[in-house]
């Protein structure tokens, strides 16, 4: 990875490496660990790569059923050219001039643009002058927060507060404030807006990383940055990435294995040894990185003798989950964006009911996308187009199963705030797909249908997550639950993170005994 690992020129043939998952942090992980030598199988329990940025089909077309939001294409432009490829010769990307379209209600619309001046006069005419000028202000310290963490923290492996105070070369006290984690993202952003609706606007990001903006840090408005610095729309779709990933991974040696599911993680002599398959495969490997969600490996869903290698997260601590739509449907009255977003107008008490009651919001707040659409304008078909829409919901999935009676009483809620905007949306029973939280955990074994690792709430709860080397010799980390966090794009850099991990602790044995197996442990 650039800057931050040595790469060894040393051929690793004789190491064999068994990822648990073909999630963005396994592919990325077999991509740097194959292009180094090392003999990488990938084992997916779905039948298709991408885990979270997985593809539906309703109505006979294919649907982005994950991550819909595109941001921070330079990691995945360094993964590629480190690996001798280019991204852009591989996954189409178009930059978006429209970042989102907001809505409250059918007259209160405001979009957010690419063109940082064209924000802030839109800014300006919905909410006056003073908060057109809070805008810039919050903007410069979004940007001065992601520059201060971005190879510090979000690309340095598992850092600890002390540790980050010495790396960022933290002077006083002062310098700690600016980066704003002893307040919350909702109660900062007073200081840059006074109209409720932008404070409403900006607080949002927090749910970027499953998170509450009355629980989370400020620190968190560095995504605002990220969005801020480019949206891409993925032609062919978001699950088009994970194909070209898992096409690059396989050309540089991976093997991907789909529809096999990880049992077991074996261990021997006190390290991870390889993994045991639910056709009764036993697969020798060296190392084992898993890309399931830590909580599987805690819960015992790997076996016992993995249980231990990284902590629990406890329900409480969880992260959003989501209800989602995918429909293909007729829209008449607003104007979709690709992202749009219609706004709940009792914020806190959704997020209350969410963390707190563990039921589905009253008053829910509903992301819309269009993936038919470019910035504002109408899909090139006439006709019925393909939309995902997403309300948050509790991460629950492992202990409650929402009842078909409450599923529809919150979808009859998402569809009339939708209407209160001024957005109809045609819906045909046969042409929708609705995932629940429990269909989360089904996919996402342990998660509760937390879609996003722990929650980030609280200022510590960024250094909680555990970093590439798990307890257990031999068992790397890498995805959502795992340092720096969840996202596409922190995603893919935890799994840059464990390959590295796996290279140091593989240069680091003496150089008589690099051909030997990872950590001087010889398999059977
Ligand atoms: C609805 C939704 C919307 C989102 N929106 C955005 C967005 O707009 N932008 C953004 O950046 N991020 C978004 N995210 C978050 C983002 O998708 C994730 O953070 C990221 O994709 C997680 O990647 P991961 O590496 O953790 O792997 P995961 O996607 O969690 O994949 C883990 C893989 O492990 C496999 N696995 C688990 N157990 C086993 C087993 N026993 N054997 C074999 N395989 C196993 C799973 O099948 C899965 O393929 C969204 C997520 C969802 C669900």
């Amino acid at each position: 990875m650039n800057g931050s690992t040595t790469i060894s020129s040393t051929p690793h043939t004789t190491q064999r490496v068994a990822i648990l998952g073909a999630g963005i942090a396994g592919l990325t992980a077999a991509i740097d660990l194959s292009r180094q030598g090392f003999a990488v199988t990938i084992f997916e329990r779905a039948a298709a790569p991408g885990g979270k940025m997985r593809e539906v089909v309703v109505a006979g077309r294919p649907l982005d059923a994950g991550p819909t939001v595109f941001t921070l294409r330079e990691i995945f432009d360094e993964l590629y050219a480190d690996a001798g490829a280019s991204f852009s010769s591989a996954v189409k990307l178009i930059p978006a001039n429209v970042l989102a379209r907001h809505a409250w209600n059918a007259h209160e619309h405001l979009d957010l643009f690419a063109d940082p001046q064209r924000s802030t006069d839109a800014i300006g005419s919905f909410a006056g002058k003073r908060d057109a000028e809070g805008f810039l202000r919050f903007t410069r310290q979004a940007q001065r927060i992601y520059a201060t963490l971005d190879r510090t923290f979000m690309r340095a492996s598992r850092p600890t507060p002390l540790g980050l105070s010495r790396r960022i070369g933290l002077g006083s006290i002062n310098d700690l404030i600016n980066i704003q984690p002893f307040t919350t993202l909702f109660k900062s952003l007073s200081h840059y807006f006074s109209d409720t609706r932008l404070i409403q606007l900006f607080a949002r990001y927090a749910t970027y990383c499953g998170s509450s903006p009355y629980l989370s840090p400020a620190t968190l408005m560095l995504i605002a940055h990220v969005e801020q610095a480019g949206v891409w729309y993925v032609e062919g779709g978001m699950h088009r990435l994970a194909v070209s990933l898992a096409e690059l991974a396989t050309s540089l040696g991976a093997e991907c294995r789909y529809g096999a599911e990880v049992t077991r993680v074996l261990v021997r002599g006190g390290r991870a040894a390889g993994v045991e398959t639910h056709g009764g495969e036993i697969f020798a490997a060296d190392a084992v990185v898993s890309n399931a969600d830590n909580n599987a490996l805690a819960t015992g869903l790997f076996g016992d003798a993995v249980r231990t290698s990284v902590a629990r997260t406890a329900p409480k601590a969880r992260s959003l989950s989501a209800l989602t739509w995918n429909l293909v449907a007729q829209t008449e009255g607003f104007q979709l964006a690709r992202h749009s977003v219609f706004f709940g107008d009792a914020y806190a008490s959704e997020f209350d009911d969410i963390f707190r009651r563990g039921r589905l919001p009253a008053n829910p707040t509903v992301y819309v996308c269009a993936q038919d659409r470019y910035d504002g304008a109408s899909p090139a078909q006439r006709g019925a187009e393909r939309l995902l829409c997403l309300v948050n919901a509790p991460p629950i999935g492992d202990t409650h199963e929402f009842s078909a009676a409450e599923i529809e009483s919150c979808e009859t809620r998402t569809f009339r705030r939708l209407e209160t905007c001024g957005l109809s949306v045609r819906r045909e029973p046969a042409a929708t797909r609705v995932t629940t939280p429990t269909d989360f955990n089904r996919l996402f074994p342990a998660t509760g249908g937390a879609l996003y690792g722990p929650a980030s709430h609280g200022w510590m709860s960024s250094f909680t997550r555990p970093g590439s080397r798990s307890k257990l010799p031999g068992l790397y980390l890498a995805g959502g639950s795992t340092h720096p966090g969840a996202g596409v794009p922190m995603a893919a850099t935890s799994g840059r993170l464990a390959a590295a991990s796996i290279v140091a602790d593989c240069v680091s044995i003496a150089p008589s005994r690099r051909v030997a197996m990872l950590g001087g442990t010889s398999m059977p």
